[in-house]
């Protein structure tokens, strides 16, 4: 199996390197992902300014191409000019921070899932519940590559990627796998307001997540119980039933 693994946190991240790491097992892994933190850049490309494939080598060898880009840039700049050839499947990953709710509409993460997905290539978010780059990655890791391998016999309808959400507790205590949707929660965002050294203000955003409608059947839900979430999303942006009803009108 040929997988393109990429993510939004940096090519340098833990979460990217526990995932490469553990996908390697199942598959040839290569990796094409930004040179710099891209977290919440949506589904942003870069229009206005080249990119650059950058060799990015790890423990002494090469890991993957580190790009001046976005997570979708990052997707179509692979398989368009990098790899030899189509991946099987992209995962993107593991991320510092869960992808929930509507927020995922916010994520780099599932955003590069999202592209691949929109290029006909079957593909996984993934990311781990908790924002600190010490966190325990394995019991992430191995899911991710669980449910990679899965995805050899699973026809997974083309317009669908899955969202994959691990708990951040010992791997040991994961109580295993749940199918969910997408919880009501939202974050409520202030503007923290500060001073720097020329006495100048600026805004750092900083928020609080509020769960609601976050039952067992939800990723918010099934994370909070032990459980690693795994959401099909699709983007049917089209609202059908207003559609018909204004042509009734
Ligand atoms: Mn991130």
């Amino acid at each position: 199996m040929k997988i393109l693994v990429t993510n939004d946190d940096g090519i340098d991240s833990p979460g990217i390197h526990a995932l490469v790491h553990a996908l390697r097992t199942i598959g040839h892994v290569t990796v094409v992902a930004p040179d710099r933190q891209q977290s919440a850049v949506g589904h942003a490309l870069t229009v206005s300014s080249p990119l650059r494939a950058i060799p990015f080598h790890r423990d002494g060898e090469m890991f993957g191409y580190a790009i001046n880009g976005t997570p979708a840039d990052c997707v179509k700049l692979g398989i368009s000019s990098l790899l030899t050839a189509k991946p099987d499947l992209v995962v993107s990953g593991i991320n510092h921070g869960a992808n929930t709710s509507i927020n995922i509409l916010y994520s780099g993460t599932v955003s590069a899932a999202t592209e691949a997905m929109m290029m006909g290539i079957p593909a996984i978010a993934v990311s781990l519940t908790s924002f600190s780059y010490d966190a325990d990655m394995s019991g992430a890791a191995d899911y991710a590559t669980r449910i990679a391998q899965q995805m050899t016999s699973y026809n997974l309808p083309k317009g669908t990627l899955l969202n994959v959400n691990v708990p951040a507790i010992p791997a040991g205590l994961l109580k295993g796998m749940r199918f969910t949707q997408l919880s009501k929660s939202m974050w409520e965002d202030k503007y923290e307001k500060r001073y720097d050294p020329m006495e100048r203000e600026y805004y750092w955003i900083r928020g609080t997540y509020h769960t609601i409608e976050a039952d067992g059947n939800t990723d918010d839900g099934a994370v909070a119980e032990g459980y690693v979430s795994v959401t099909p999303i699709h983007y049917q942006l089209t609202d059908i039933h207003t559609l018909q009803s204004l042509r009734a009108l």
